[in-house]
C-alpha cells in the first residue's frame, strides 16, 4: 500500500465529535483520522474536478490541503464547480475556495497558491505533499504533475472529463503505471470543456471519486485504482474498468528514462514536443488505406462505435458494431495485436477510443481519418459503397 501516513497527530475533543461517523468504522477508527490529520494533498485545478475532491478531503479531515489555481470564478463556472457562489464571480479561484474549504472545517489547514501551475513552480508547490491530484482541463498540466510524481515517488491521483464520460486512475510509478507510461503522447484530437461542454454533475462523480482514492491511499485501505483505469459512461450510467500495463520504455518511469529533471525549460521541451510528436505519429488511417486493407487477405478488424441507429443507416463494410460502453467487454478476449481501426462520424470520439484501447494493451490500433463522413466524401466506383450489408452483426 503506497503511503500509510503515519498516524501521528492527536485527535481533540472537537475532532473525535466531528469525525464520529469515520472513527466508527473499523477500516478507519481513531489511528486513520489521525494518518488523515497528518497528511497534505494538492490539488491541482480547484474546478469542477477540483472542487469536490477539495469539499471531500476538506470535510474528511485531511491535516493539509493545498490548492493550486490561477483562475478568477466565470459565471460559466457555477453550473458545476460547487465550490463557489454566485457572490464569488470575478475572485481568484485558489482564494475563494480556501475560504470556502476552511470555513467547513476549521480544523484543517488550507494553502491557498492562486498561480497557475508551471514548469517553474511544479516542484516546489508538490514538494510538501504526500498525493497530488489531478484537477486540471489539459494536458500540459497533466504531464507535468506526472513527471513530478514520479520524480518525487508519490501517486498522482488522475481524473478527466469529457461531456458525458469520465476517466480516473491512480498513477503510482512504484507500484503500477504513470499516465505517461499509458498516453506516451497528448492525443491529437481533444477538445477542452469549454469547446465540449459537459454535464454538470460529471465532474462531480468523477471528483468524489478521486478524493475516494486520496483517502484511501491516505488510509492504506482498500484497493486503489494503481494499475487500472476506471470509465464512467453518465448516459449509459455504466462503469468499467481497464488494466493498465507499465511501458518499460516509457519516458520516466521506464527502465532508461530520459525526463529525471523538471527543468525550467521543460514546458516547451516535453509538452511542445510531445504535441509536435503527437501530429506526426497519431495513430490513424485514411480512408483509401483503410480501402487497401479491407481487400487485402488480412483486413483489419474494423469497429463502429456509433449509435444503432446511425450505425444502421450506413457504415463501412465488414464494420462491427460495438456501442463505445460495450467496448472493454467485448474486446477482452481478443489478442492485443490484433489490428483495430475505429470509426465514427467524424474521428473525433475514435480518438478517445484509440487512447483506451491502447491504454487496455493494444498495440496496433488506429482512427479511420474524418470517419465514415470522410469515407462516404471518397465513395467513387471503386469505393465500397456505404449501404454494404454488415458481414458481422453486433456482439
Ligand atoms: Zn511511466
Amino acid at each position: 500500500m503506497p503511503i500509510p501516513v503515519p498516524p501521528q497527530a492527536d485527535l481533540s475533543p472537537e475532532e473525535l465529535k466531528r469525525y464520529a461517523r469515520h472513527i466508527v468504522l473499523p477500516e478507519v477508527g481513531e489511528e486513520g483520522q489521525r494518518r488523515l490529520k497528518h497528511a497534505a494533498v494538492l490539488v491541482v485545478g480547484v474546478g469542477g474536478l477540483g472542487s469536490p475532491a477539495a469539499l471531500y478531503l476538506a470535510a474528511a479531515g485531511v491535516g493539509r490541503l493545498g490548492l493550486v489555481d490561477g483562475d478568477v470564478v466565470d459565471e460559466s463556472n457555477l453550473q458545476r464547480q460547487v465550490l463557489y457562489a454566485t457572490a464569488e464571480v470575478g475572485e481568484p479561484k485558489a482564494l475563494a475556495a480556501q475560504r470556502r474549504l476552511q470555513a467547513l472545517n476549521p480544523h484543517i489547514q488550507v494553502e491557498a497558491y492562486p498561480q497557475r501551475l508551471t514548469a517553474a513552480n511544479a516542484w516546489r508547490l508538490s514538494e510538501p505533499y504526500d498525493i497530488i491530484v489531478d484537477g486540471t482541463d489539459n494536458f500540459a498540466a497533466r504531464y507535468l504533475l506526472n513527471d513530478v510524481a514520479v520524480l518525487q515517488n508519490k501517486p498522482f491521483v488522475y481524473g478527466s472529463i469529457a461531456r458525458f464520460e469520465g476517466q480516473v486512475s491512480v498513477f503510482y510509478a512504484a507500484e503500477g503505471p504513470c499516465y505517461r507510461c499509458i498516453f506516451p503522447q497528448p492525443p491529437k484530437h481533444r477538445a477542452s470543456c469549454a469547446q465540449n461542454g459537459v454535464l454538470g454533475a460529471l465532474p462531480g462523480v468523477i471528483g468524489t471519486l478521486e478524493a475516494t482514492e486520496a483517502l484511501k491511499l491516505i488510509l492504506g485501505i482498500g484497493h486503489p485504482l494503481i494499475g487500472k483505469l476506471l470509465l464512467y459512461d453518465a448516459l449509459a450510467m455504466s462503469f468499467d474498468v481497464i488494466q493498465l500495463r507499465k511501458n518499460p520504455q516509457c519516458r520516466v518511469c521506464g527502465e532508461h528514462p530520459e525526463i529525471t529533471t523538471i527543468a525550467p525549460h521543460y514546458d516547451e521541451a516535453a509538452c511542445n514536443a510531445a504535441a509536435a510528436e503527437g501530429e506526426e505519429t497519431a495513430p490513424s488511417i485514411s480512408p483509401q488505406k483503410l480501402a487497401q486493407r479491407l481487400a487485402s487477405p488480412h483486413p483489419p478488424l474494423v469497429i463502429d462505435i456509433r449509435d444503432a441507429a446511425s450505425f444502421h443507416a450506413g457504415h463501412l463494410p465488414k464494420a462491427r458494431h460495438i456501442p463505445r460502453e460495450q467496448l472493454p467487454q467485448a474486446l477482452e478476449d481478443l489478442s492485443r495485436d490484433t489490428e483495430i481501426v475505429v470509426v465514427c462520424r467524424r474521428g473525433r470520439r475514435s480518438a478517445e477510443v484509440v487512447e483506451q484501447l491502447k491504454a487496455a494493451g493494444f498495440t496496433r490500433v488506429y482512427l479511420l481519418e474524418g470517419g465514415l463522413e470522410a469515407w462516404q466524401a471518397e465513395s467513387g466506383p471503386d469505393f465500397p459503397s456505404r449501404n454494404t450489408p454488415p458481414q458481422q452483426t453486433e456482439p
